[in-house]
């Protein structure tokens, strides 16, 4: 054991739960926003309330193809009444003429409906011999009409601060003619694996030595997370290159991530490193895979340091890493959607820690959700990420589990998918 390792009595484990809180609470929104157009805002998360400035719909009009009619003209004790054919309304340009009594008006679809009448009577409910209309099984006042404001009024609140900016949001905001919005700062990560064994795609193996995978899903990660990456790439096992890149990540970016290095013994660089240049906690959670993570500060960036195996580094990052983005970034934390499914293949585990196991989550033809996992569980073992759709979490005290019991399932959100 090198003089810089963590001392022999080993801290107890810390519940995942506990250590998302804690983490969390060392970190706060970034301070600047920006504004930026509608057609960029995608991804972006928004740092104002936006309220309508006008209602929606901004006008009555028709949710169908027929006419438009005045309700009380019809034939109150009838099932059929006719009605005079007086003119057109489409959409974006409405009839201009006078309601007459016992008149109809041609409505396409979104157009207004004209002033004066009060329902639209879909056209398979009707029939037309010229100028005359046949208004079949007629249905009540107002029927087929989407009324000015049904949806909301002006200055009803729309979307929070804190609100990533989706497909739909986009649509929202511009169903209400928002042209440009306040958002958060985007983040900077600057990020590099450290190993000696580490060798970049596209070069031959020597022995002993295995490709840098963990950069590359990290790379991913990173993109679905909605932050700018800064790839440094990989870093000797060598103080003074690790210093190095630890000061080169700091000035540039508001989190510096690594992988590797952060388990008992072969971690003394990064926290040497990192308690002459900043601060480091490492943190030993009750996770599987993931049981190594350290946090720390360096210059004004987070410091986050995921294990090197790389399932643990991927669980680490979902778990951990990505909450304390999302919360530097602006946004309000959302639960993780939870399901129960059941056990097509008994799962072995030992109590102590809460598991992650990979699992591919399908629905039978009963509607019923099942779970099976995606076979070695290993957290070196990428290829257990890339088969499953979600995982499969087993809590702290549960032992093996047999095929058909029910077990709580995460399925991959879209920072995983
Ligand atoms: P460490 O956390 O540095 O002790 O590494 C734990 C295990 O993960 C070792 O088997 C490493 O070789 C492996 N490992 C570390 N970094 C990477 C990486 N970037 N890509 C793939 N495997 C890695
Ligand atoms: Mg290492």
């Amino acid at each position: 054991m090198s003089p810089h390792a963590t001392p022999s009595a080993p801290p107890s484990l810390l519940h995942p739960d506990q250590a998302i809180a804690l983490l969390l609470a060392k970190v706060s929104p970034v301070a600047d926003t920006e504004v930026v157009l509608l057609s960029d805002a995608f991804d972006r998360v928004l740092a104002e309330d936006l309220a309508s400035h006008i209602d929606l719909p901004p006008f009555d009009n028709s949710s169908m193809d027929g006419y438009a009619l005045r309700f009380a003209d019809l034939e109150p004790t009838q099932q059929q009444s006719r009605l005079q054919l007086i003119g057109n309304a489409f959409a974006g340009h409405g009839f201009t003429g006078k309601a007459q009594p016992h008149s109809c008006v041609r409505i396409m679809t979104g157009a207004p409906v004209p002033a004066g009448y009060d329902t639209v009577q879909m056209q398979e409910e009707t029939h037309a011999q010229g100028e005359w209309i046949t208004i079949n099984h007629p249905k009540g006042v107002g029927a087929n009409v989407r009324r000015r404001g049904e949806e909301l009024h002006q200055g009803t609140k729309v979307l929070n601060a804190g609100t990533q900016i989706g497909a739909a949001e986009l649509g929202v905001l511009a169903t209400i003619g928002i042209s440009q919005v306040r958002v958060y700062r985007r983040l900077k990560v600057a990020f590099f694996s450290t190993g000696d064994e580490l060798r970049p795609v596209g070069s031959e193996l020597a022995p002993g030595q295995i490709y840098d995978s963990n950069r590359y899903a990290i790379q991913g990660l990173l993109r679905r997370a909605g932050v700018e990456s800064l790839d440094l790439g990989v870093i000797a096992d060598d103080p003074e290159a690790i210093r190095h890149a630890f000061r080169t990540a700091a000035s540039q970016a508001d989190m510096v991530l690594t992988s590797g290095g952060v388990s008992v013994g072969d971690a003394d660089f990064t926290k040497q490193i990192l308690e002459e240049e900043g601060q480091i906690d490492f943190w030993k959670l009750a996770i599987k895979p993931g049981k190594p993570f350290a946090m720390g500060r360096i210059g004004k960036a987070v410091f986050c340091g995921l294990p090197g195996n790389p399932v643990s580094s991927m669980v680490t990052f979902y778990k951990l890493v990505w909450p304390i983005l999302n919360k530097m970034q602006g946004l309000t934390p959302t639960a993780p959607l939870l399901v129960n499914a059941s056990l097509t293949t008994p799962v072995r585990k030992h109590p102590g820690r809460v598991e992650y196991q990979r699992g591919i989550l399908t629905r039978n033809a009963q509607g019923e959700l099942k779970v099976a996992i995606t076979g070695s569980q290993g957290s070196g073992m990428l290829t257990s990420m890339s088969l499953a759709n979600c995982f499969v979490i087993l809590a702290q005290e549960q032992g093996d589990t047999p095929a058909g019991a029910t077990v709580t399932v995460e399925p991959f959100n879209s920072v995983l998918c």
